[in-house]
């Protein structure tokens, strides 16, 4: 399948997604995960109409990003090292995964020295994995007003990435408490939050029937990635 056919399949998806939710389709943004993809398929993928791209790594994306379209837009998604905070206040128009005051604190440092000021997402621990990154709920409605009073950044909403599971239904306990820690969250802030940043290649449509306004979709739309161990091979 060419690019151009997943995206459709993907966008006919999400529209059957919103359909099934009473939402309107455009009240989902689809955000390509192109981490591992070269330029020339940041490229195709801009001629197919896709505008949205999400990576994870500053170092790609610092190689990538000057060589793509300008049309494209570009979301940080990783887990992002305050040594990293510069360049991606630099690259990216949309930072998620943030996930301490002491990170949120360096963007708003560094957005202020780049006279800008950064949407950015919580990224929560819904599962309360170990071996994850993101906020602990608790912890995130205890910090929120010393997040908010950050002059830089503007809070846009809430990111998570809840446990694999082959069975997609399985995802949408999380997707739930992501939702509902959202609302926790505009109750604190007494203001609305517009994004919740939830739903990956294998969930995607449940996420949206719970409420997700940005989808981060990768391999359904680019293909398997190749790992780095068989790029060295090649
Ligand atoms: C890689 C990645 C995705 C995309 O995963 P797919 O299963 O390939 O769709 C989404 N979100 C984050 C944070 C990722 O790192």
């Amino acid at each position: 399948m060419s690019f151009a056919e997943n995206l459709d399949s993907i966008q006919q998806r999400i529209a059957a997604a919103c359909a099934r939710a009473g939402r309107a389709p455009n009240s989902v943004t689809l955000l390509a995960v192109s981490k591992s993809h070269p330029p020339e398929t940041i490229c195709t993928a801009v001629s197919a109409g896709q505008l949205f791209f999400g990576e994870n790594k500053i170092q790609e994306a610092k190689a990538k990003i000057p060589l793509s379209p300008g049309k494209a837009r570009w979301q940080f998604i990783g887990h992002l090292q305050s040594n990293k905070v510069r360049d991606a206040v630099q690259l990216f128009e949309m930072i998620q995964g943030v996930d301490s005051l002491a990170i949120a604190q360096e963007i708003s440092k560094r957005a202020e020295q780049a006279a800008k000021t950064l949407p950015i997402l919580l990224e929560v621990n819904v599962a309360g994995e170990g071996s994850k990154f993101g906020y602990a709920p608790e912890k995130l409605l205890a910090e929120l007003n010393e997040l908010n009073a950050l002059p830089r950044i503007e809070i846009h909403g809430l990111m998570a990435i809840p446990p694999f599971a082959a069975v997609p239904e399985k995802a949408r306990p999380y997707f739930q408490k992501l939702r509902e820690l959202k609302v926790q969250c505009e109750q604190i802030l007494g203001a609305p939050l517009p994004h919740l940043s939830m739903g990956m290649s294998g969930d995607f449509e449940v996420a949206i029937e719970e409420g997700a306004t940005i989808v981060r979709v990768g391999t359904a739309l680019f293909g398997e990635r190749v790992s780095s161990l068989r790029k060295e091979a090649e």
